[in-house]
């Protein structure tokens, strides 16, 4: 019984020998393959090759030492207060005499952790911090199987000391310098 006039009869041809085989679909799948062989590649050889980052990419961050190596941060709190993801936590401590050489301020960061899970990597905290203590780099957070991992720590954020290390130093005053640039530019 036909429920609609508009059924049609299909034509199926019978197949030649050739298309019982799958010659043309096989030589039409290899043409495709062939013509992609000259193309720019779409994809790169990582983590041996990487892309460069957009001007405006933020990523892990670091903080801040002075050229004498002393910890800019005076755990104020404005980063942890500016972040919409809670992601910051420190507690304070006051310099005692004879720490001058290992904090620039008479209050500085005891503990300071940020959750890289909770991190939205907006960059507030940068632009809030009035000591120029704390940069987002162009780093990833690497992956891991634990989440106590993601909670970085000042053994994570601080950049390593100029007399003990001074090329990393160098390096990683490198990378605020760049930070830096760029947020001009942004202005
Ligand atoms: S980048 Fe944004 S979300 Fe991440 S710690 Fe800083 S303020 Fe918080
Ligand atoms: S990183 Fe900057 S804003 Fe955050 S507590 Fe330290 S000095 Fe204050």
């Amino acid at each position: 019984m036909q429920l609609t006039n508009r059924a049609k009869q299909v034509d199926r041809k019978p197949l030649n020998i050739a298309e019982k085989i799958y010659l043309p679909a096989v030589l039409k799948g290899m043409g495709i393959t062939l013509s992609h062989i000259f193309k720019k590649k779409a994809t790169i050889k990582f983590p041996e090759e990487t892309r460069p980052f957009s001007p405006v990419f933020r990523g892990l961050h670091i903080l801040n030492r002075d050229e004498e190596g002393r910890e800019n941060c005076t755990a104020c709190g404005l980063c942890a207060v500016a972040c919409p993801a809670e992601a910051i936590t420190m507690d304070a401590a006051e310099r005692l005499p004879g720490e001058e050489h290992l904090y620039r301020e008479e209050k500085y960061a005891a503990k300071y952790e940020i959750n890289m899970l909770r991190c939205i990597f907006c960059g507030l905290c940068e632009e809030a911090c009035p000591k120029d203590a704390i940069y987002l780099t162009e780093t990833f957070a690497p992956a891991n199987y634990s989440r106590q991992s993601f909670i970085y720590g000042k053994d994570n954020l601080v950049i390593p000391h100029p007399k003990e290390n001074p090329e990393a130093f160098t390096k990683a005053k490198g990378l605020i310098d760049e930070r830096k640039a760029k947020a001009n530019q942004e202005k």
